[in-house]
């Protein structure tokens, strides 16, 4: 089935302003509550909120198959386990309703009321409701910058890092949309020089630029899916700031791995943006050497050119974009991913999570985190306020942003912003 909904050529009646994220190409997926209170599944065209439940309702949908309240929900999830055929034709069919030349809801008043909300008259929500969350550990750069700071910089990389895409599992309980504030830790650490741990406020708070992709229902308990079908089990993206307290983190990784220097909070852009509106922004992955196990091999271009970036904006000023990356540095794929999730028969559900690693590049400048960036606190970043920064001080709110551009069209993510809180006191 083509994919009629990204026709570069298509314009929408609704205004998109320049430069935008969302063009009638995008389409993406989010819930939301209205002002009225109501919680639905919506999608996003320019600066306008379309609310897909009140579609579904005036009939706009007929002819796809859908349960009669598919929409009308707190979660993407039953949308997701419908599958990849159904996303591409209810994606292909708000493409047609919001097409310029198509007069019948752009002529319609009444529905367009009932339907069509402003951006800043909605407050996004948590898009699926997350079961599990996993996080990866692919971009080499990263993988190479952290073994060269924590551990040895002449084995930097681990043995089995380029055999295995290497991860852990998350907290689902502490995801958190774009917008929703974060405290600081409070955890134990080994201060420097010292024999005993101290419990207290964690000093070296960073973010982890990422991205993260959510499945649909891939598999039974014990089945693997294979390479060559993982990308069918892919419903989209968001942008991922996995927070991260690197003095706990130092602390208690060995030898399992990370625990609660991760798990305190994880933010994401609200929009899911489908692996189908991704679809013309396919490029190939770093060349893998050596060549992973047959289980993981792949053939053809199975990456993805988003430009991602991060920035700081202290209390009362403008943000200072410190860092630019792009997801199409990741060594190993999303599909290599899942499929070495399952590969033991562990069971992928609708509305998983699975994060790329912190998305680091070639360059310092491209570094996705501030342990990278300022290497361990040793070259602290000056902001435009004058001020430095050697991690995240209380009150900085931290923005990614990442979006995707070709000579046709324009489309992004929107943005995850996070503010960091101090210390949670108990009342
Ligand atoms: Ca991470």
């Amino acid at each position: 089935m083509p994919i009629s909904a990204n026709d570069t050529k298509r314009k929408s009646w609704v205004e998109v302003p320049e430069n935008s994220d969302f063009p009638i190409q995008n389409i993406p997926f989010g819930v939301f509550l209205t002002k009225e209170y109501v919680v639905t599944v919506g999608t996003r065209i320019g600066d306008s909120a379309i609310d897909l439940g009140a579609l579904q309702q005036l009939n706009y949908f007929e002819g796809i198959e859908l349960t009669d309240d598919m929409f009308m929900q707190d979660t993407l999830n039953d949308f997701i386990s419908d599958g990849k055929k159904t996303w591409r034709l209810v994606r292909n069919r708000i493409a047609e309703i919001f097409d310029k030349n198509n007069p019948k809801l752009r002529d319609n008043a009444k529905h367009r009321d009932i339907v069509i909300f402003k951006m800043d008259e909605v407050e996004m929500q948590l898009p699926v409701l997350i079961g599990d969350y996993t996080d990866f550990y692919s971009s080499k750069e990263h993988a190479t910058n952290v073994g060269k700071m924590f551990r040895d910089p002449e084995n930097a990389l681990l043995p089995n890092w380029l055999h295995i895409p290497v991860g852990y599992h998350g907290r689902s309980s502490t995801i958190i949309p774009s917008g929703i504030p974060v405290h600081r830790p409070i955890g134990q650490t080994l201060p420097a020089g010292e024999n005993t741990p101290v419990f207290g406020p964690s000093r070296l708070i960073d973010f982890e630029l990422e991205t993260a992709f959510i499945t649909t229902d891939a598999n039974v308990m014990g089945e693997m899916i294979p390479i060559n079908e993982a990308e069918d089990y892919i419903f989209g993206m968001v942008l991922l700031n996995d927070w991260s307290a690197r003095d706990i983190q130092k602390w208690e990784y060995v030898p399992l791995g990370p625990f609660l220097a991760k798990s305190f909070a994880s933010s994401i852009s609200p929009w899911i943006v489908t692996m189908d509106a991704l679809e013309p922004f396919r490029v190939a992955s770093p060349k893998q050497d050596p060549s992973p196990l047959p289980y993981l091999q792949q053939k053809g271009k199975h990456s993805f050119d988003i430009h991602l970036e991060v920035a700081i904006q202290p209390e009362n000023e403008k943000p200072t974009v410190i860092g630019n990356s792009n997801f199409k540095y990741m060594y190993w794929t999303m599909s290599q991913q899942l499929t070495h999730h399952t590969s033991n028969g562990c069971r992928v559900n609708s509305g998983d999570m699975m994060g790329s690693g912190t998305i680091s590049g070639p360059t310092p400048n491209s570094y996705g985190s501030m342990l990278e960036l300022t290497w361990g606190g040793k070259n602290p970043i000056k902001l435009n306020d004058g001020t430095e920064r050697k991690f995240i001080n209380d009150n900085d709110t931290v923005i990614m942003k990442g979006f995707c551009q070709n000579g046709q069209v324009r489309l992004g993510f929107g943005e995850v912003s996070s503010k960091l809180l101090p210390p949670f006191v108990r009342k």
